[in-house]
């Protein structure tokens, strides 16, 4: 397959040392086997694609998402009023789990083209295992994932959404593990389980013992969001081959603490190479993001919620999280804007820091995204429009 026209960054312009705008150029595209096979002059006469001048980007990826629980594709609902904190939203899914399984097959498909639509080839997806889903909301994903394997790539969190003790899910978890998922997850083990030790030792065992990774969610913003995480960094520290593939979701305890401590915590999940996976809060809570960089933390996004019971905001687009943390931190001039696109496609850029192109090379996996815009920083500032979406050298939207 052969793309004429197609826009790629090749350099920064400067004015007295700063970066004022960004080359780029029109080049044709071959793509072979998956892969990038070939980047040559433009021949705007060739009979191949024409990609009409839209800036090519690496692919997006959302890092955190629940492809399996989803109003999505159905019925408008609005979120209830909560009642007892996460306990109850666990009493009120495990009233509506049943129904919202019925169809989740469907659905998730819709929402990996909603997904596709916003330029994202790629998903990390938390799954429910509990008493009341068992292992129907993994099944029922799984033949999403099959059906849709051809144009969108995934990874599988199995989620104790229900607490791992607090509702007895240790046997489906331990079944799951054997089955087709990545990481082991977790939410709030000591407001749900009410115990820290026991139920990180049960995760960090059971994700060893299956060679996975972790991911937990952790919402709690006190002294036990701070013990869990350091007791995480702990374990994964004596169990190195958990480094690289440990991740801590949300962790908004790290936007309560001193600076000093941020720093602190930031220096240790960058030595235990523990990533935090963030969907850019706002509002009473302003994540330290910016420090986490700083420290060299693998840092990610993720839409969580596109339309359920716990949230009915999330746009599909990693853009727009990246547009909001841009806005967040003050990340506004050419470069800094330019930057900001690694939280998007986890650290690919097409120019380094110096403005020399890294990206695309030949034999990079042909995983591309085509918008309407003249360069990466206008694309985070506008959030421009997504025209087009390859995955594995096959054009998916
Ligand atoms: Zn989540």
């Amino acid at each position: 397959m052969k793309f004429k026209n197609v826009k790629l960054e090749t350099g920064f312009e400067y004015e007295e040392g700063e970066v004022i705008a960004t080359k780029t150029g029109l080049f044709c595209i071959e793509l072979e086997n998956g892969k990038i096979s070939k980047i040559s002059a433009n021949e705007p006469n060739s009979n191949a694609i024409d990609a009409k001048s839209y800036l090519m980007l690496p692919a997006f990826k959302d890092m955190h998402i629940h492809l399996d629980k989803t109003f999505y594709g159905d019925k408008w609902q609005a979120v209830r009023k909560r009642k007892g904190g996460v306990k109850g939203m666990i009493a009120l899914e495990q009233q509506i789990l049943p129904e919202i399984l019925k169809n989740s097959t469907e659905k998730a498909e819709k929402l990996i083209e909603l997904l596709q639509s916003k330029g994202t080839y790629f998903a990390r997806s938390h799954v429910t295992i509990d008493p009341t889903a068992k292992l129907d909301a993994l099944k029922n994903l799984q033949k999403a994932i099959d059906n849709k394997k051809n144009s969108f790539g995934t990874e599988l969190v199995a989620f104790p959404q229900h607490g791992v003790y607090y509702t007895d899910s240790v046997p489906y978890l331990q079944e799951a593990a054997k089955m087709d998922i990545d990481f082991i997850g977790g939410v709030d083990p000591f407001s749900i389980d009410g115990a820290i030790e026991k139920t990180m030792d049960f995760t960090v065992q059971l994700a060893i013992d299956n060679k996975k990774g972790i991911d937990i969610h952790l919402h709690e913003s006190g002294e036990s969001g701070l013990k869990t995480i350091e007791y995480l960094i702990d374990k994964v520290n004596e169990n190195p081959a958990l480094k690289g593939k440990t991740y801590v979701s949300h962790a908004f305890v790290l936007g309560k603490l001193e600076k000093p401590k941020q720093e602190e915590i930031a220096e240790k999940l960058a030595n235990a190479k523990v990533g935090i996976v963030s969907t850019i809060p706002f509002g009473g809570l302003i994540m330290p993001i910016p420090t986490l960089y700083k420290y060299n933390v693998e840092v990610m996004t993720g839409n969580d919620s596109i339309v359920d019971h716990w949230n009915t905001f999330g746009s599909g687009s990693v853009l727009q999280k990246t547009n909001l943390m841009a806005q967040l931190y003050g990340y506004s001039t050419e470069f800094l804007l330019s930057r900001a696109l690694k939280l998007a496609t986890v650290n690919v850029l097409p120019l380094d820091d110096n403005g020399k192109q890294q990206w695309p090379k030949v034999n990079d996996q042909a995983n591309l995204v085509f918008v309407d815009a003249s360069c990466s920083a206008e694309a985070v500032s506008r959030i421009s429009d997504v025209k087009s979406l390859v995955y594995n050298g096959n054009i998916v939207y």
